[in-house]
């Protein structure tokens, strides 16, 4: 699809859902995958033995985004050991799900320090490196929410929304260093995140969808790595909504 040989990446939150699937895409084409992971060290060695197997090139490496000095040394040495760092796939998220009335304090700060704060540190820790090769691509996971709100996620379509405010502020930051920051934002995609919903949720969610079925992570995968190729090298700021029609 696209050519990323010699490239390296980091997809934080690499071990399991969209963003494994978004770690297989980019070592397809030909990038060496940092794959992050925060608890599970198995799926993320899983990734990166499935990553090999075919011939890819990858590697696994604990951190917690929402530790930030960790999160920014961690990012910086994987950068100098292997040399470079030219994508970085923010993708490390957690849902929190709770009606206005029930949201506890503790629920926000962890929602905020995971998805905004978690974010803007690795993407902190990635532009010090692109910034010195003058060239370097930033995704950051968004969601449908973020645009259309959704009952009982006001905490967290506000830190999806918090990121849509970023990638802006970034593309504009870092155009001028050759760094384009684009989001995507995808709708209900099958992964452990969603697992939760009841079934006659999912009926009701798959409903206001257009093409009538719930995503595959490997859909909002290939929108990730097109975002990451030089072929988008034209598009920054941008939000790419992988959604079925959900939110148009
Ligand atoms: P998932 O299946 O729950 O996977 C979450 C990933 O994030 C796991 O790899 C997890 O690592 C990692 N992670 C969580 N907290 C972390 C932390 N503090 N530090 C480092 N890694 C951490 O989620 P998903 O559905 O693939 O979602 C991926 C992203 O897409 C999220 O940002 C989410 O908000 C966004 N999104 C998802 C959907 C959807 O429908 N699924 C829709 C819109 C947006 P461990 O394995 O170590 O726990």
């Amino acid at each position: 699809m696209f050519d990323l040989t010699g490239k390296v990446a980091i997809v934080t939150g690499g071990s399991r859902g969209i963003g494994r699937a978004a770690s297989e895409a980019l070592a397809a084409q030909g990038a060496h995958v940092i794959v992050n992971y925060v608890r599970g060290e198995a799926e993320a060695r899983a990734v990166v033995d499935a990553i090999t197997a075919r011939g890819g090139k990858a590697e696994a490496l604990g951190f917690d985004v929402a530790d930030l000095p960790a999160t920014e040394a961690a990012i910086a040495e994987a950068a100098k050991r292997l040399g470079r760092l030219d994508i970085l796939v923010a993708n490390a998220g957690i849902a929190i799900d709770g009606l206005l009335l029930r949201i506890k304090e503790e629920d926000l700060d962890r929602l905020f320090a995971v998805n905004v704060k978690g974010s803007i540190a690795s993407a902190r820790a990635a532009t010090k490196v692109m910034m010195r090769a003058r060239t370097g691509r930033i995704v950051f996971l968004s969601s449908v929410v973020a645009e259309m709100g959704n009952v009982g996620q006001a905490a967290y379509a506000a830190t999806k929304a918090a990121l849509l405010g970023v990638t802006k502020s970034l593309a504009r930051e870092y155009a001028g260093r050759g760094i384009t920051v684009n989001a995507v934002a995808p709708g209900f995609i099958d992964t452990d995140m969603t697992t939760t919903i009841s079934a006659e949720m999912k009926e009701g969610l798959t409903k206001m969808v257009p093409l009538g079925r719930t995503g595959r992570a490997e859909e909002v995968a290939a929108a990730i790595a097109f975002l990451c190729s030089d072929e988008a090298s034209y598009v920054t700021g941008e939000t790419l909504r992988v959604n079925g029609g959900m939110y148009v």
